[in-house]
């Protein structure tokens, strides 16, 4: 909820992975030496020895739990990731609803009193049952007395200003890449709803069925607010046809990968001559931005398709799009039928079987829209302060790894090597949680009042993020909470960020040997270092500014490398005949072949690196690999494998072990892959980029 920090940072390991939550957290007490593990870190019952580690690498290490585990009807993938984040999920449960029991008798605006009341709020079925659609009744009548352009244009603002629709384009504050201790406002392309553009230009069968169940959808959120059958219906196409040109002017997310045509400085004068019906010097203020002489548009094109639009649809349509922003930002939020239409249509897309428990979802709701006051409480009863010792440590032991991997290049001249050690030196590291945790000052929240406390927490983070205009950077903010199962690097702020969240089995245990924790959270740091240097990373400098620090030989040697890459993973086959987007998935792939090679780097330091001492009958260059392995084991259902593939520039978890370790020597010697084996790449064919 934080603005929009997201669209700035390039998001770390998502999808799938695999934790037994069953075992302990904490198996190790602190002591003089570390006592050895008691339970099984890598479980040869998780495997499937009957697959030849070189034939299928994801299936020799995860096969026995892929049998014998389903995805529970209420999710759309199971395995480490989603096992860890309902673990924490549960905790946050816990917290929340032991908060609400007192927080109505807590000083108003208190930590327990704005955390437990939102959550008692979000659960007061009661109240939201009895209200219906009244909350949104205002919005749909101011929108029904519009009858000119002018006031359509108004409307969009409106709704874009107090954060309760999102019509026809984006818009941010954020930090400018090419001055990056200067906020800026930027404005991007948008206004549609299916999650891309692809959704609305392709006709296969799969994407027919999303197409439709969309239109379904609109069709019934319209006929829940009192519109007959055959309008809404035939609202429904109307807005399919808008959003469809829209989705036409769209640039595709692989051409918005290039963080330079995406950056273009405007006069704000100059950028009204480019949309002759949408005058910003006077949408600017009503946006509640003043002052500002210049704008960011990520996509100038889009802003000139949108405006003919504006001017050659009629009015009345122009109405209906807008009360289905209303409608779509809000039905999650009324009364059952509208939840239950949209889970209907989401459903379609995603596989998901049934609905995610109420109290489960209001404990995250609480979590998007308190995170940093809930997070206090997060932290406080469940991380555990060894965990930050022993991160540090090894972040310091990668950093001066991928240091020497540098230096070692044999395709970069040493002016590039220098500039690039400059950078990872420059890294800032974030582990656990903030240092300065958000006040959330000026938010009321009211115990029986659901509606009004989302639409006062949206305008709160709208203006939070307009009132950083002018400011200097918060280089202290952090774009997840604590309890998020995930980290990320930050171009702009050139900086590496690790929530207490992720930092629990099967990527980090006190208690397990090295080769375990470098094959897990270790494979993951370098993830995160390498974005710094992956296709879109490496074009920012050590100060986060976008600036080419390249010797041009050496970006040319880069790019050939990166699209040997992305050769390979479009070799994938995911789901019916979709393959992988090597393309749209660079940045990530690059990321998880650093983040392995670099990890196994600092590894090999260690004690039990240079050992050959098994444990569970595994060498440690074994358990380190079966264990990186083992953060992406999961299922996911064939609806959610589709639209990852569409929309998610990570790779599913299967490819994301098979396609970096076929490029490691070590892989080989660990488990013996010889020529003949289906995986096996010869040596010059391997890709060796950082
Ligand atoms: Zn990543």
């Amino acid at each position: 909820m934080k603005s929009n920090l997201g669209n700035w940072m390039l998001a770390a390991a998502v999808l799938c992975l695999s934790a037994n939550t069953s075992w302990a957290i904490d198996g190790g007490k602190p002591g003089k030496a570390k006592p050895a593990p008691v339970k099984k870190f890598i479980d040869p019952a998780n495997m499937d020895p009957s697959v030849k580690p070189g034939d299928d690498f994801f299936e020799y290490a995860n096969g026995g739990w892929l049998k014998n585990n389903t995805i529970p009807a209420k999710e759309t993938s199971w395995g480490s990731f989603l096992m860890l984040r309902d673990n924490n999920k549960r905790q946050i449960l816990g917290i929340v609803e032991n908060v609400s029991k007192t927080s109505a008798s807590q000083p108003k605006g208190s930590l327990q009193q704005r955390v437990g009341d939102l959550y008692a709020s979000a659960i007061d079925t009661v109240t939201i049952e009895r209200l219906g659609y009244n909350p949104i009744k205002a919005d749909l009548q101011r929108i029904d007395a519009i009858n000119s352009l002018d006031g359509v244009v108004n409307e969009m603002v409106y709704e874009r200003s107090n954060a309760i629709g999102s019509p026809l384009f984006s818009f941010g504050v954020r930090q400018d890449p090419k001055n990056v201790s200067k906020y800026v406002v930027g404005f991007g392309q948008g206004g549609t709803s299916l999650p891309d553009r692809d959704y609305y230009l392709n006709n296969d069968a799969r994407t027919q069925r999303i197409q439709t169940a969309y239109k379904q959808y609109v069709t019934d959120l319209f006929t829940l607010t009192g519109t007959s059958a055959d309008v809404a219906a035939k609202n429904a196409n109307t807005i399919f046809g808008i959003e469809s040109k829209l989705a036409q002017a769209q640039m595709s997310r692989v051409a918005m990968r290039d963080p330079n045509k995406t950056y273009n400085k405007f006069a704000v004068s100059d950028f009204s001559k480019t949309t002759p019906h949408l005058n910003w010097a006077q949408i600017l203020p009503k946006l509640k931005v003043n002052g500002q002489d210049t704008v960011l548009v990520g996509q100038p094109d889009f802003y000139k398709s949108a405006d003919a639009l504006l001017a050659s649809t009629p009015v009345e349509d122009w109405k209906t799009y807008l009360k289905w922003n209303i409608l779509k930002g809000s039905a999650g939020s009324l009364s059952s039928p509208f939840v239950k239409a949209q889970f209907k249509y989401s459903s379609v897309l995603s596989g998901q079987q049934v609905q995610t428990p109420r109290t489960e979802r209001s404990a995250q709701l609480v979590d998007g829209a308190l995170g940093e006051l809930l997070g206090q409480l997060y932290v406080e009863q469940y991380f555990k302060p060894a965990a930050k010792t022993y991160m540090e440590g090894l972040v310091a032991n990668l950093r001066t790894a991928l240091g020497e991997r540098i230096q070692n290049l044999d395709w970069m001249t040493a002016e590039t090597k220098a500039r690039a050690l400059k950078k990872l030196n420059a890294f800032t590291v974030k582990i656990g949680y903030t240092t300065k945790w958000e006040t959330y000052n000026g938010l009321d929240i009211a115990r029986n009042d659901y509606f009004g406390n989302l639409r006062r927490v949206s305008n709160w983070s709208y203006n939070e993020m307009i009132n950083r205009l002018g400011k200097p950077v918060d280089k202290t903010e952090w774009g997840m909470t604590p309890p998020t199962v995930n980290a990320y690097y930050n171009p702009v702020n050139n900086e590496i960020v690790f929530p207490a969240g992720i930092l629990q089995f099967p990527f980090y245990d006190f208690a397990a040997d090295d080769a375990v924790n470098y094959g897990g959270i270790g494979t993951v740091i370098g993830h995160e270092m390498t974005h710094g240097f992956d296709d879109q990373g490496r074009q920012y400098d050590a100060d986060g500014t976008l600036r080419d620090w390249w010797k041009a030989e050496d970006a040319d040697k880069f790019k050939v490398r990166a699209t040997q890459l992305a050769n390979e993973y479009s070799g994938f086959v995911a789901v019916d005949t979709m393959h992988v987007n090597g393309r749209l998935t660079l940045g990530e792939n690059l990321a998880d072949l650093g983040g392995i090679n670099v990890a196994y780097t600092a590894f090999k330091k260690t004690k039990q690196g240079q050992s050959n001492t098994k444990i569970d009958g595994f060498t440690p260059d074994q358990r380190f690999f079966l264990s990186f392995a083992q953060i992406w084991r999961g299922l996911q259902r064939p609806e959610a494998t589709a639209q990852q593939i569409k929309t998610d520039p990570h790779s599913p978890g299967r490819f994301r072990t098979n396609g970096p370790v076929v490029n490691v020597d070590a892989w080989y010697k660990a488990f013996d892959v010889k020529p003949g084996d289906k995986m096996y790449l010869k040596p010059e064919d391997r890709i060796r980029i950082w």
